[in-house]
């Protein structure tokens, strides 16, 4: 199994394309500060920068976070929170939802992009939920610990880790740190996680680095950074204020600054 910085917890100065006939194979020399302490010191630094995320939103009915984040897939926040707000003007409750034609659902959540594929998902979703615990509801996760609420979660009809992770630190307060797109690519120039760690294994990797009490504001400080600065075409490494403890994997750099690796 992969693990935290493994490989890229080094200083990349020059990296080609593997493929590239001028591929050079980099030259690296070890970060200064050990990992733990160099992610402790990128999330102090991202607070100190940009201040702390705005407090956890804390959903009442963690089921209404798993539907809205199945609805966030592949869309913007607005777009998945206006489909949501249709499926419930439409239904008023999940259990109308589940006994709903998938063609009415899809209808509902037009407005938030495949819904073809989300209308069956969330049907099937809420379908096997019944089916477990006898009604359509989730706050009996509350009084489970993570890894059991995480399992349960996880063992729903095309529920991965970071749909659990959402439900799990949005609605239940628990420690959990999701991993989309920005998490991810911005964790693996940084070299929190390996070049080469997929996103499903990147949340485990990642609570490892950092106190469970810090995993909300280090997640929305990330997707933040992802969003503003350490953006997927072409980062703005000359404006970031992680440039000292960046190894910048994946990254090649050059004399007119960095280009993404392809
Ligand atoms: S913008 Fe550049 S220096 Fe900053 S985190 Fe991203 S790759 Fe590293």
């Amino acid at each position: 199994m992969p693990r935290a910085g493994d490989g890229p917890g080094e200083r990349s100065l020059r990296l080609a394309p593997r493929n590239s006939p001028f591929y050079t194979p980099p030259v690296t020399t070890p970060h200064p500060l050990p990992l733990p302490e160099r992610a402790l010191e990128i999330y102090r630094r991202l607070i100190a920068c940009s201040g702390k995320p705005s407090p956890n939103r804390q959903h009442a009915d963690p089921l209404a976070e798993l539907v809205q984040t199945i609805l966030s897939q592949n869309t913007s926040d607005l777009n998945s929170e206006r489909a949501f707000a249709s499926l419930m003007a439409r239904f008023e409750s999940f259990e109308r939802v589940a006994a709903a034609p998938v063609e009415a659902i899809a209808d509902a959540i037009r407005l938030g992009g495949l819904a073809r594929v989300k209308a069956p998902r969330i049907k099937q979703v809420l379908e096997h939920i019944q089916a477990e615990r006898g009604c359509i509801d989730l706050e009996f996760l509350r009084a489970m610990d993570t890894a059991a609420a995480r399992d349960f979660l996880t063992s729903l009809p095309g529920v991965g880790p970071k749909t659990a992770a959402c439900v799990l630190l949005f609605a239940l307060g628990k420690p959990a740190i999701p991993v989309d797109t920005h998490v991810h690519r911005v964790s693996q120039r940084l070299g929190l996680i390996g070049p080469r760690v997929p996103a499903e294994q990147a949340e485990a990797l990642l609570e490892q680095l950092v106190p469970p009490e810090t995993y909300y504001a280090f997640h929305m400080s990330l997707i933040r950074h992802g969003r503003q600065l350490c953006k997927a075409p072409r980062p703005r490494c000359d404006r970031c204020p992680l440039d000292d403890l960046c190894p910048k994997v994946g990254l090649r750099t050059e004399c007119s600054g960095l280009r993404t690796e392809r």
